[in-house]
């Protein structure tokens, strides 16, 4: 998997790395399933090979359960970051585009019920579908930037960077202070509420303001 620019779709000459995530960073999505909200950023990694092209169709395998999707503003790191500041965080990100946290919802209630890690739910190969990337600078506001998805023509999240309970620059900060971010990272900043079940022949279209729009679909795995 390599990082694509949005506009001329060029390779990025980064490498794919990990991918930080946050769990529970919009107050509404908390709501619907029923979880607390958390007092400080709840963060965990998917690994680089949890990455694919979000333009490719998107594979399920069918036998581990429901696949969620969440629909996520994505950050492209392009600097090392350990325990940075603010200034230097905003002078890392190197791209910013859209990412789906596929998730196997029941694998996942299980695992927490047991207080187990979540990464089997998580984690898997393919995990992370990522749009391509367009630069830090031809979006308006990170702190109000609108993603939006819709599946088979109907709108179904719609949320906006403004509603995170902890914003882009000062989640990446917290991040930075346990795990070191590399060139070629990912952050994806948690889902906006309306997450679902993906099912095959579903088309999805997601939107990033107006500077990115993108649709793929969803089909069974070849393997399986
Ligand atoms: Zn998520």
């Amino acid at each position: 998997m390599h990082y694509q620019h949005h506009l001329d779709n060029s390779p990025s000459p980064l490498p794919a790395g990990k991918v930080v995530c946050v769990g529970r960073n919009y107050a509404e999505h908390a709501k619907e399933l029923n979880n607390p909200v958390p007092e400080e950023p709840l963060l965990f990694i998917k690994p680089s090979t949890a990455l694919v092209d979000m333009r490719q169709p998107i594979e399920l395998r069918g036998d581990r359960g429901p696949v969620h999707y969440e629909t996520e503003l994505a950050i492209l790191i392009g600097q090392p970051l350990t325990r940075a500041q603010p200034e230097q965080v905003e002078a890392a990100i190197a791209g910013v585009g859209l990412g789906l946290d596929l998730t196997l919802r029941e694998r996942q209630s299980l695992l927490k019920k047991q207080g187990h890690p979540w990464e089997i739910a998580k984690a898997f190969d393919g995990s992370c579908p990522l749009s391509p990337f367009v630069p830090f600078a031809a979006i308006r506001d990170i702190g109000d930037c609108r993603l939006q998805l819709e599946v088979d023509g109907e709108l179904r999240q719609n949320g906006s960077s403004a509603e995170m309970l902890t914003p882009v620059v000062a989640l990446i900060v917290y991040i930075s202070q346990h795990f070191s971010l590399l060139p070629g990272d990912v952050v994806l900043t948690g889902t906006p509420a309306g997450v679902g079940v993906l099912e095959p022949g579903m088309q999805l279209r997601l939107r990033l303001d107006r500077v990115l729009e993108l649709q793929t679909s969803v089909c069974h795995s070849a393997s399986n």
